[in-house]
């Protein structure tokens, strides 16, 4: 029997075995098995990296790749390079990039929008400066464009409190749970297993965790484990992240276009992110065919992912569709078609945390995507398994530690 299948009681017995199995992982001639905990857009990107590059990998989810609780549930994200002053972040954005279009061609499969995706800045507008020579050392392609020849670019819009814009030309929109869907579909074709299970940690015994613990009660050993659970990473780790993530409320809305009117669809109108004023809004063109997509992204107020109601507030509905009338007039009195509320799982510094467990050698936590994780995904998930591998030391700008300093 598997050492995955036999059941919890028994697996005393197996311990020491088990211990042993984990610490032969330097052995040359057996490939290490990785158990990945979730599988929305960091932690199936990681189990498929893992796979790539000789691991046996099992990837676990409680409900699912993109499901409707998940960060990575709904339909799109932005991915941009535009980042301020944060070198990682455009250098990664640039990476995903390549592996997204990559990964489109092997599996013959659209992943990726090429809309385009327009950075308007206000006043206020250190972050887009910064981005400036980031962009240009890391070779994206961008106009740099002012009000006027924007808005002669993009009539839909109105330029009203913007001072300037970035037009990065190779980027846009990224398809959401779909895209989750399809590297767990790829990551089984190429010889991954995956379970639906909710995934209790092991206890740590020495410097190692043990066995996990499976909803029915089973247990699965693993040489390594990798937490990549989104918003529920402090409650599975309340030790090690507890209060350090924090998820918030988030919500987004969907508009309906004029009938007829392809003005604000994808082939005329870029994904967009609105900094012009205090609050930055952003948005995604046609989206699928579900409408104008909308959203705040100041963070909300702490959300439970597991039972926070998903209602709609109807502040947020009026705050977006303020906004949307005031930049997109033509869509003055668009109707409501969707609405989804999601969350954030915020750092306090907004950055990722892809490190090793502090107290076990074989145990990592990959998390904190704080809003703008998604088109990351598959950079990530190439470095984290470099990490858990041993190919490829930590990096010290996303490890825990950096909160202590
Ligand atoms: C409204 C909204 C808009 C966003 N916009 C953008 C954007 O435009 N661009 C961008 O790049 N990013 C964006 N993001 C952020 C991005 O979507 C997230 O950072 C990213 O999806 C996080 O992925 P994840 O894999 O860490 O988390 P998740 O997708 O939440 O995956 C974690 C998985 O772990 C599973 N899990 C949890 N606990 C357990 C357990 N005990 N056992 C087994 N499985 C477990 C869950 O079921 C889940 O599937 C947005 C997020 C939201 C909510």
């Amino acid at each position: 029997m598997p050492l995955d299948l036999v059941p919890i009681q028994r697996r005393s017995l197996l311990k020491a075995a088990a211990l042993t199995m984990s610490t032969s992982f330097a052995s040359p001639n057996r490939k290490p098995h990785v158990a990945v905990i979730g599988a929305g857009a960091f932690g199936g990107w990681t189990a498929l990296h893992l796979l790539r590059n000789g691991a046996t990998v099992t990837l676990l989810d409680t409900w699912g790749p993109g499901n409707s609780r998940a960060s990575s549930g709904g339909e799109t994200r932005i991915i941009r390079a535009t980042y301020g002053p944060r070198r990682q972040y455009v250098d990664m954005a640039v990476r995903a990039l390549q592996l997204w279009k990559e990964n489109e061609k092997r599996w013959n499969c659209r992943l990726f929008h090429r809309t385009g995706m327009l950075w308007m800045a206000g006043a206020a507008d250190e972050t887009e400066r910064a981005s400036l020579p980031l962009l240009r050392e890391a070779g994206v392609e961008f106009d740099e464009l002012s009000a006027a020849q924007a808005s002669k670019r993009f009539p839909q819009i109105n330029f009203d409190n913007v001072k300037w814009a970035i037009f990065e030309k190779d980027t846009g929109f990224l398809t959401a749970r779909r895209n989750c869907q399809t590297v767990l579909e790829h990551f089984l074709a190429e010889g991954g297993e995956y379970r639906e299970t909710s995934v209790t940690p092991g206890a740590l015994q020495g410097r190692e965790m043990t066995a996990v613990t499976l909803s029915d009660g089973s247990g699965l050993s693993a040489d390594q484990y990798v937490f990549a659970c989104g918003p529920w990473l402090g409650k599975i780790l309340p030790d090690v992240i507890g209060d350090l993530l924090r998820p918030t409320r988030q919500e987004i809305f969907f508009f309906g276009v004029p009938a007829g009117d392809l003005r604000y669809s994808e082939g005329q109108m870029p994904t967009w992110i609105d900094h012009g004023q205090e609050h930055l809004y952003y948005g995604v063109p046609g989206n699928e065919w579900r409408g104008f997509k909308a959203g705040d992204d100041t963070r909300g107020v702490k959300f439970d992912p597991t039972n926070s109601d998903r209602t709609p507030s109807p502040e947020a509905i009026r705050n977006v569709r303020e906004h949307v009338e005031f930049r997109f007039p033509g869509l003055k009195g668009a109707p409501l078609v969707e609405a989804r509320v999601c969350q954030y799982e915020n750092t306090p510094d907004e950055n990722f945390i892809m490190d090793r467990h502090p107290g076990a050698q074989n145990a990592w936590l990959l998390g904190g995507g704080s809003g703008h994780g998604y088109k990351h995904g598959p950079a990530v998930g190439e470095m984290m398994a470099a990490f858990v591998l041993g190919k490829k030391p930590l990096d010290p700008f996303f490890e825990l530690a950096r909160f202590k300093r």
